[in-house]
């Protein structure tokens, strides 16, 4: 891989050092449902904390069914987040992206095993399906300007912390320093937490932790000679050379790679050498607690196995905006805690909860041991195994196979697995 890189390209992202202010005080919400108070002479307001894919997808999702809007963002337009950019099919047309803020239409995914065993991913593709490779700096600009555009009004600074209400219907205040301004506030009925792994607003609530993974990753710019043999191509590694127990990637953009890696286990050792990212692992213990909701990184929505976010970052987003406007009634009444489970949490655990569990077995029985990947490898080589994949990847389904296939492939992930399981036995014999 480092073969192929030279000349390193946009390389600094910081990360929030300062300690969040914490509150002791939470309010208690009755599971009442009904009894839902009107607001007179106003709009419901609500403040969404973070302008990423989350936040973007809820603020407009908010503001086009009638609520007051408030979207917080500390980073100018320009930062990138830290992001290999790579989006599924379904993405582009359930989100309306356009086709010309993709850079890179990837067809064929090669994956070495920690052996250098290659095998290319994408033979089973038809002719109009491909990974999308984005900018997050491009993207994230256009999902920020499009919520705008619905009637949200963008905040260019940075919350630094949130103090809770007293009551079932006083406001939360979103405290917050902007360049020209040290200290303002402001009063919402609803806080939509979409700022990130690192996120305020769930230590805000005392929504817990999370086991994360860290990741980092360069842009390294190429000569267009080199960036051709990256044309449609994109490249994962996985063993022990690159990562303990994640895979590393070489993702293509317009005029350079997008280079990374990360783990779970050795999390010490990377930051010893790189500024490091975080990567959620699972849910956060909660979710929800008063009339404030956690979407995307915040609530810990990054599938194992794939370490794939922005779509289930954009999908919580607007599924967490419609679910208020739902409940306020196009912003006309004040809502509460159980509206958010009901008609937030409830929808997305339905939906999503089985797709999350089955990456995280994926991950358990495959990245285990570079025996284990290398089974993996060679599983990654049959069509049936190629052809579930990439439906599960692009249309965010679990695709449903043929039941003779299924038991095929059982026998032959257990065969690959003992085969390779030999093989490793083998080697490190040999090497010992
Ligand atoms: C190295 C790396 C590579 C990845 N590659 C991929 C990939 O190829 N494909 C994929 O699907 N996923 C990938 N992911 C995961 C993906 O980046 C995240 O899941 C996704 O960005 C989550 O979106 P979000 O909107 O929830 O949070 P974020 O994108 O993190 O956005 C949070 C936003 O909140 C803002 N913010 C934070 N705190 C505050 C505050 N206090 N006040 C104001 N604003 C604030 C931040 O500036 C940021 O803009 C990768 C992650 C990493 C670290």
């Amino acid at each position: 891989m480092a073969a192929k890189i030279h000349q390193t390209y946009l390389p600094s992202f910081s990360v929030p050092t300062s300690k969040p202010k914490r509150h002791s005080r939470l309010l208690t919400i009755s599971a009442s449902n009904t009894n839902r108070p009107s607001i007179a002479g106003r709009k419901l307001r609500a403040a969404v904390i973070g302008g990423g894919p989350a936040g973007s997808s809820a603020a407009e999702a908010l503001a086009s069914g009638g609520v007051e809007t408030f979207l917080f963002e500390r980073n100018p337009p320009s930062t990138p987040k830290p992001c290999g950019g790579a989006i599924p099919l379904c993405m582009l047309e359930e989100f309306n992206i356009p086709h010309h803020l993709i850079d890179r239409h990837v067809t064929q995914m090669r994956i070495f095993s920690p052996s250098n065993i290659a095998v290319d991913f994408g033979k089973t593709l038809k002719p109009n399906e491909f990974i999308a490779m984005l900018r997050r700096e491009i993207l994230d600009s256009f999902l920020r300007s499009r919520a705008q555009s619905a009637g949200a009004t963008l905040v260019s600074g940075l919350v630094t912390s949130l103090d809770l209400p007293t009551t079932q219907t006083s406001p939360y205040t979103i405290n917050y320093t902007t360049k020209s301004s040290s200290r303002n506030s402001l009063a919402v009925d609803v806080v939509i937490g979409a700022d990130g792994a690192n996120s305020r607003v769930a230590k805000s609530i005392d929504a817990g932790d999370y086991t994360c993974a860290i990741a980092f990753q360069e842009r390294i710019k190429l000569s267009d000679e080199k960036m051709a043999y990256y044309e449609n191509l994109a490249e994962m590694y996985i063993g022990d050379d690159v990562s303990p127990d994640f895979y590393a990637w070489v993702f293509p953009k317009c005029d350079h790679v997008a280079v990374g890696t990360g783990t779970v286990r050795s999390k010490h050792d990377i930051k010893l050498y790189q500024r490091a990212h975080p990567i959620p692992e699972h849910p956060r213990p909660v979710r929800v607690r008063g009339r404030v909701a956690l979407v995307g990184d915040a609530a810990g929505y990054v599938t194992k196995c794939s370490g794939e976010g922005i779509y289930f970052a954009a999908k919580s987003g607007r599924m967490c905006g419609n679910a208020v406007v739902k409940a306020s009634e196009g912003g006309e009444r004040m809502i509460n805690e159980c509206d958010l489970r009901r008609e937030y949490l409830k929808e997305w655990d339905a939906k999503y909860v089985n797709t999350f569990r089955f990456l995280d077995l994926l991950q358990r029985v495959f990245y285990g041991s570079n025996a284990s990947r290398e089974a993996l490898v060679e599983l990654c080589g049959n069509e049936y195994v190629q052809r579930m994949t990439f439906d599960s990847y692009l249309y965010k389904k679990l695709a449903r196979g043929s039941a003779c296939d299924d038991a095929k492939l059982f026998m032959n992930t257990i065969g690959s697995l003992v085969r390779c399981n030999d093989v490793g036995t083998h080697m490190k014999g040999l090497i010992l």
